[in-house]
């Protein structure tokens, strides 16, 4: 089964709660735009795909970009992508000590873990911010490109922090399919 925590590049609408009517035609629609290939095998409720022969029009590497056309077996390759809808909003954020920030004040808020935790027994829960003493729920937090939440996901597996962002031809298609605004972040 494919590795789905390797570190990777996370597309997803901009709004997190964002759910898309038709998954298949998002599916058929980047395989058209030879952004996925070949389905390889699902991990969970990920469907998990080779890159496309387009692929690199649509992601820019910085820096070294790796090998990522080769022949090795497909459970062992690095970089591919995984896509999944879920029905509650997914929260995903880097390794690097991520910089949380207070949806309102902007202020970096080092209690993100708490309320991570919080989150996680009860979704509902609003926070309070200890700078700025606004009300907050977890999945309104800042987090720059080391972090994010979503329900719809694309992601871009084998690529280290910052090494590579999509081009804007990419995030158009995405807007153009599901007519709503889409953005990145990093995850390991
Ligand atoms: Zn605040």
């Amino acid at each position: 089964m494919p590795n789905l925590n390797s570190p990777r590049l996370i597309l997803s609408p901009e709004k997190t709660n964002f759910y898309f009517s038709d998954f298949e035609r998002l599916l058929a629609q980047l395989l058209a735009a030879e952004f996925i290939g070949k389905e390889l095998d699902s991990a969970g409720n990920y469907r998990c795909f080779d890159l496309g022969e387009s692929f690199l029009h649509q992601i820019t590497f910085l820096g070294c970009s790796p090998t990522i056309y080769s022949d090795a077996d497909p459970e062992n390759r690095d970089i591919f992508v995984s896509i999944a809808q879920h029905d509650l909003i997914q929260f995903a954020h880097s390794s690097s000590m991520p910089p949380a920030r207070c949806p309102h004040c902007h202020k970096t808020d080092s209690n993100w873990q708490q309320y991570f935790q919080h989150w996680t027994e009860s979704a509902e829960l609003t926070e309070t911010c200890p700078q700025c003493g606004k009300k907050f729920h977890f999945t309104e937090m800042k987090w720059k490109k080391n972090g994010g939440y979503g329900r719809l996901l694309i992601q871009i597996h084998g690529i280290q922090e910052q090494l590579a962002i999509p081009n804007q031809i990419l995030l158009d298609e995405l807007e153009k399919i599901t007519n709503t605004r889409w953005v990145y972040f990093f995850a390991s």
